[in-house]
């Protein structure tokens, strides 16, 4: 298949602008040198990008439904977490001969549509090279209010810490996918979650309003909670017993006896924010009554700045030796 054709068939057909989040006519999208996209007064444009990489993000045997997915889905997730409203995103795509064909794409095109649908956010444009591995760099743009730009430097003393969803799905299911852990001890839900992760797009924008500060979890709750901290230039008191888990998550722990995978291990995509007390009794209300479409736990507070980024409350025995990983997420050098 030629260039222009692998762009013609597979990725000119998710360019279709079909919401009122596009209002202008003039808008290009694929087909021009340059896409040319109109932003709404008063809104500031917020502008992500990831780099999902085979072997590295992604284990080799995934289907190209799921990395198109993903590589959506963690770009999404950042806009979330800046409390941004997904416009539309371009993709720069680095392919093996060996994926260039009608079903790697078909498949691969498929996994975009999917999830770009659901927030209806138009591919605008990229660039398509051949390569001996395959590479994916999504851009992503939202818009956001610059008054309700969610930060991760505003976090304040006293308010409480949350996160989304449940945590550690993402770490289990891949050491399960690597043999490291039996799959027969893990719920379809978790790999679904692993290889389908659900941006929480629509907490961010309840959240832009209300919270101080947020970060979206890829890295691990713990690497990704301390770059929030960082930022704010405060510590957190968490209770280990309070981070919600699925029943997966808990069996593993049981089996294993490692409490830390799942607050280490990255790919959750949840978010991580910070309420003062009186938004937080507002949101736990709305939670309560199925407003948010997401749960959220309260896992502790922020606390004046410590020597350690988080004092631990209900810290398991098994961690009674290592106090290093706790503050490690995964890093690429
Ligand atoms: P140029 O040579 O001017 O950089 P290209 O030939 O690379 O343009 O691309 C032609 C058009 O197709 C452009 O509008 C570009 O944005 C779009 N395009 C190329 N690759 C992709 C892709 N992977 N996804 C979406 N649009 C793409
Ligand atoms: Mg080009």
């Amino acid at each position: 298949m030629s260039e222009f054709s692998i762009i013609d068939e597979f990725f000119k057909p998710l360019g279709k602008f079909g919401s009122l989040l596009h209002p202008s006519s003039a808008d290009i999208g694929i087909g021009d040198d340059g896409a040319v996209m109109t932003c709404p007064k008063g809104m500031q444009l917020v502008i992500v990008t990831d780099t999902l990489v085979e072997g590295v993000h992604f284990p080799l045997e995934t289907q190209p439904y799921d990395i198109a997915w993903k590589a959506l889905a963690v770009n999404l997730s950042d806009l979330a977490a800046m409390g941004a409203q997904p416009a539309f995103y371009s993709l720069g795509l680095s392919l093996p001969q060996s994926c260039a064909n009608e079903a790697f794409l078909s498949s691969f095109s498929k996994g975009l549509k999917g999830l770009s649908s659901i927030f209806d956010v138009p591919l605008v444009g990229g660039d398509t090279t051949k390569s001996d591995r395959l590479t994916l760099t999504v851009t992503a743009h939202g818009w956001v209010e610059p008054s309700h730009v969610l930060r991760r430097s505003n976090a304040s003393v006293g308010d409480k810490i949350y996160v989304t969803g449940k945590i550690g799905d993402g770490a289990l299911a891949l050491q399960a996918v690597l043999g490291n852990y039996p799959v027969s001890g893990v719920d379809d839900l978790v790999f679904e979650k692993f290889y389908r992760p659900m941006p929480r797009v629509e907490l961010g924008l309840e959240l832009k309003k209300v919270a101080n500060a947020a970060i979206d979890i890829s890295d691990g709750l713990v690497a990704d909670l301390s770059h929030l901290l960082d930022s704010s230039n405060v510590s957190a008191e968490i209770d280990y017993k309070r981070i919600p888990f699925s029943s997966s998550v808990e069996k593993y722990i049981g089996v294993t006896g490692d409490a830390w995978l799942p607050i280490t291990g990255g790919d959750d995509y949840e978010l991580c924010f910070t309420l003062s007390d009186a938004e937080a009794t507002i949101l736990e209300d709305k939670a309560k009554s199925g407003l948010l479409g997401v749960s959220i736990s309260c896992i502790g507070k922020v606390i004046e700045k410590q020597e350690q980024p988080v004092v631990w409350l209900n810290r398991p025995l098994a961690d009674k030796e290592c106090s290093e990983p706790l503050v490690k997420g995964y890093e690429h050098f």
